[in-house]
C-alpha cells in the first residue's frame, strides 16, 4: 500500500484492477477510476443532450471527477452545496455553479451569491423565495427555478426522489408567477428520480411543466430536466441513452409549441460517472462451514447504496494473483469491516467455493454514489482513487 498516494493523487496507472492487485496487494480498499471512460460518456451526454449539460457533483465529488470533466470542457456544475461549489472552483477557477438543493440557508445563499458567483437557484416553497430574494435583491440576472413534483408512478425508477422536494402543480404554477412578477428569470425543474428506467417519466414531467407554465401565465426561460440518466446493472437494464434524449426533445417541443422553446438543461450523476469507477475491496477471514466471509468495505463505505437500493446491486468478481477467479461457486453472506451487526450485504453473492483469506473482491459499477457516501465509521472509508486503463463495470 505504501506505494499508493494518499486520496487525491494518482500516482501512476494500471491496466485494470487484477493488474494493480498484482503490483500492489492493497490492504485497504480502493476505487478504480477510468477517466477515458468518463470522457467518453460526457461526449455521448454533451452530443445527445438537446441543451445544456451540467453534473451533478453530489455523486461524486472526487478531484479526479472533477477535474476530467472540466478536462473534457464541463462548465456547468450541479451543486447541492457551498462546500460542493469550493472543490469544483479549485479545480475549475471560471466555473458556473447551479444551486439546485431546494433548502439553502441564508448564508449559503449569500456565499453562493457573492463568493461563487451562483445565478441560478432551486426553491419550491415560498418561504425560500423570499430568503433568495432577499439577499439577491433587485439583480434580474438571477434565475429561480421552481422544483415540482407529480404524483409518483411505481415502476419509474429505482430511487424515489418525490418524498422529499418539490411542490405540487397547483403551488408550482403560483411560486412561478411569483417569481416572475419579482423580475426574476423564472424558469421549471424536476427531478424524476435516480436510475429511471424509461423516457416515459421526463415526457409527463415536461407535460406538467407547460401546464404549470400556462396555468401561471408565464413564459419560462429554462427548463431544467434533472438527473435520473440511468446506467446499466445486474438487475437493472434501462433503455439506452440516445432514446431519452429524443423523447425529451419530442415532448418539448410537442408540449411548448406555440410558445417561445424554454432552453433544456439537465444534470446527470449516476447516468454519467457510475460506469466510471469500481471498488477493489480484500477478504480478511473466511469462515467456510458458516459460508461467512468478512471484507475490507461495506455498506458504511463504498457499499452503502446497495443496502439501500437492492435494484442497484453492483457487479462483481474474484481476483487471485491476478487473475479472475472462474468455477463453481455458491452463495456467501458478506461482512463488511466494522463491528457494527448492521454491517453486511443485503443479499448473499455467488463466490468461489474455496475463497481464500487475502482473495481481492471487485464491484463495478460505482461511480456514483459509492465514495460519495462513504462514512470514516470506525476509521474506514479513506479510499484511495487509482487510476486503471480499463474499468469492470460487469460487461
Ligand atoms: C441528486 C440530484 C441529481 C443527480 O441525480 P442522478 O439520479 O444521480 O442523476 C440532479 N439534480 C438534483 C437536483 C439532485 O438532487
Amino acid at each position: 500500500m505504501a506505494q499508493l498516494a494518499r486520496k487525491t493523487q494518482v500516482v501512476t496507472s494500471y491496466t485494470d484492477a487484477p493488474a494493480l492487485a498484482a503490483a500492489c496487494m492493497p490492504d485497504d480498499a480502493l476505487f478504480c477510476v477510468n477517466t477515458a471512460a468518463l470522457e467518453a460518456r460526457l461526449a455521448q451526454f454533451q452530443a445527445g443532450f438537446p441543451g445544456c449539460v451540467s453534473y451533478a457533483v453530489k455523486a461524486n465529488p472526487s478531484p479526479q471527477v472533477i477535474a476530467a470533466l472540466a478536462a473534457a470542457g464541463l462548465r456547468h456544475w450541479d451543486t447541492a452545496s457551498v462546500q460542493e461549489m469550493a472543490a469544483v472552483r479549485a479545480i475549475q477557477p471560471a466555473a458556473r455553479f447551479h444551486y439546485h438543493n431546494p433548502v439553502k440557508s441564508r448564508h449559503e445563499i449569500l456565499a453562493a451569491y457573492s463568493r461563487f458567483g451562483c445565478r441560478r437557484f432551486a426553491a419550491d416553497a415560498p418561504e425560500e423565495i423570499q430568503k433568495i430574494a432577499d439577499i439577491v435583491g433587485s439583480d434580474n440576472d438571477v434565475e429561480i427555478a421552481v422544483r415540482f413534483v407529480l404524483p409518483r408512478e411505481r415502476s419509474s425508477s429505482a430511487h424515489d426522489f418525490s418524498t422529499k422536494f418539490g411542490a405540487p402543480e397547483p403551488v408550482a404554477a403560483e411560486l412561478l408567477a411569483d417569481i416572475a412578477r419579482r423580475g426574476y428569470q423564472p424558469v421549471l425543474t424536476f427531478h424524476p428520480g435516480s436510475q429511471s428506467r424509461t423516457p416515459a417519466v421526463y415526457v409527463r414531467h415536461i407535460e406538467a411543466a407547460a401546464r404549470i407554465a400556462r396555468t401561471a401565465g408565464v413564459t419560462i426561460a429554462r427548463l431544467n430536466v434533472g438527473g435520473g440518466f440511468p446506467a446499466t446493472y445486474p438487475n437493472s437494464k434501462p433503455s439506452p441513452l440516445p432514446e431519452f434524449f429524443s423523447a425529451i426533445a419530442e415532448a418539448t417541443k410537442r408540449c411548448f409549441s406555440g410558445t417561445r422553446l424554454p432552453m433544456l438543461e439537465c444534470e446527470p450523476g449516476r447516468g454519467l460517472v457510475a460506469n466510471a469507477m469500481s471498488l477493489l475491496t480484500r477478504v480478511k477471514l473466511v469462515c467456510s462451514d458458516a459460508d461467512d466471509a468478512f471484507i475490507n468495505d461495506g455498506v458504511y463505505g463504498g457499499l452503502m447504496e446497495f443496502m439501500q437500493v437492492p435494484e442497484l446491486q453492483p457487479p462483481y468478481r474474484v481476483i487471485r494473483n491476478g487473475e479472475v477467479l472462474t468455477g463453481p461457486t455458491k452463495p456467501w453472506k458478506v461482512f463488511g469491516p466494522t463491528c457494527d451487526p448492521l454491517d453486511v450485504l443485503p443479499v448473499r453473492l455467488d463466490l468461489p467455493l474455496d475463497l481464500r483469506e487475502e482473495d481481492y473482491i471487485e464491484f463495478g459499477t460505482l461511480g456514483a454514489y459509492g465514495l460519495a457516501t462513504a462514512t470514516r465509521f470506525n476509521g474506514y472509508g479513506e479510499h484511495d482513487i487509482v487510476a486503471v486503463d480499463k474499468v469492470f463495470n460487469g460487461a
